[in-house]
């Protein structure tokens, strides 16, 4: 289907200023309205085409008519709606682009929107991502809202090198408002708005939670490849009520006290102190997340749970009766940080970097 928008300065714009002083010069009381006539139609034919604002001669004159088309052509030149882009084997006109007088949706658009819709629907990309990057956007850290399609903090994927294949290495989360951003800023996005590095522990939600349990094989596969647990089983092992964690109705957590996670997740650390996920929950990420846990084996800091403390358990709560298993499974991110240093700072900072623009 084609599309096309007229822009509400359209009948204001000074192409068709110039239209109406060729009239006064001339007489000709109909020329300006003859000229938005033409000018639609050549917009509507455009779009209808796909020809991303381009008109070819032969076409012009089909839809001006064989006795108005050369005089229409000067005319629409002189104001300035066409302009000459002929070359040696071609005579063709281009339409001026502006949004604000018609725009209509280019074949590139057109096929970046297709792609788009492709890449949503393949778990082999998808996967990846979402695991690598959970729900955290990979520019200014916010932890994005899958739900929300109209504002900022909405969940969306940004293809960094849109002119080539979309694979796991160039498609990240990113929230909306950042991927507006980067759009505006073009060229500068890079130095602006740089790639963070992805979160040493990543944040599964709800959204996160639901899609790969639609892709369990893949996520197996994915998981055994990025050397990471595997959030489905974890969830399902540490004796989550609900299997399906699209199912969950457990509280959508915002950000919970180091302290009070323990004390929740206190039952279920026995039983995989690595995702402690307490009941109700399918943040299994974020649970992790809030854990203190053991530094990561690669600064050689002993594994055993004895030879650091965690933070004690408030009264009352079950300790771990099995020993836990070392953090040798830490899921293995580019430029990974040890896993105890706090990350939030960071999102807040570019946050703030961002408001003030
Ligand atoms: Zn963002």
């Amino acid at each position: 289907m084609s599309w096309i928008r007229v822009g509400d300065t359209f009948n204001s714009a000074p192409e068709f200023m110039r239209a109406a002083e060729l009239a006064v010069e001339r007489e000709d009381a109909r020329l300006v309205s003859e000229i938005k006539g033409w000018t639609m139609a050549l917009y509507s034919y455009s779009a209808q085409q796909w020809t991303d604002y381009r008109i070819g001669y032969g076409a012009l004159v089909e839809i001006i008519g064989l006795t108005r088309a050369h005089d229409a052509l000067q005319d629409l030149i002189k104001i300035g709606v066409l302009r000459d882009v002929s070359t040696d084997s071609e005579r063709a006109f281009a339409l001026v682009e502006r949004e604000s007088f018609i725009h209509i949706i280019k074949s590139t658009d057109k096929k970046m929107a297709a792609k788009r819709k492709r890449d949503m629907n393949k778990g082999s990309l998808q996967i990846p991502v979402l695991l690598r990057d959970g729900d955290q956007c990979r520019y200014c850290g916010i932890e994005v809202n899958w739900n929300d399609r109209k504002n900022d903090e909405g969940g969306t994927f940004d293809h960094r090198e849109p002119n080539e294949e979309t694979t796991p290495d160039n498609y990240v989360v990113c929230c909306r408002g950042c991927n507006q951003l980067r759009a505006e800023l073009g060229g500068d996005a890079e130095e602006e708005l740089p790639l963070l590095d992805a979160p040493d522990e990543p944040i599964y939600g709800k959204y996160i939670m639901s899609k790969l349990s639609k892709w369990r094989r893949i996520v197996t596969r994915t998981c055994r490849q990025m050397a990471i647990p595997n959030p489905l089983e974890t969830t399902e092992r540490a004796g989550t009520r609900h299997p399906d964690p699209a199912q969950a109705s457990g509280p959508t957590a915002t950000s919970a006290p180091t302290t009070q996670s323990q004390e929740l997740a206190g039952t279920q650390s026995a039983i995989d102190p690595q995702f402690p996920a307490r009941d109700n929950d399918d943040r299994a990420g974020r649970a992790a997340k809030e854990t203190p846990r053991d530094p990561a084996p690669s600064e050689g800091a002993p594994t055993s749970d004895h030879d650091h403390p965690r933070t004690p358990a408030p009264t009352g709560t079950r300790q771990p009766d099995s020993e836990p298993q070392d953090d040798t499974t830490t899921p293995a991110a580019p430029g990974a940080r040890p896993a105890n240093e706090p990350t939030r700072p960071v999102r807040k900072r570019r946050r703030a970097r961002r408001r003030s623009r």
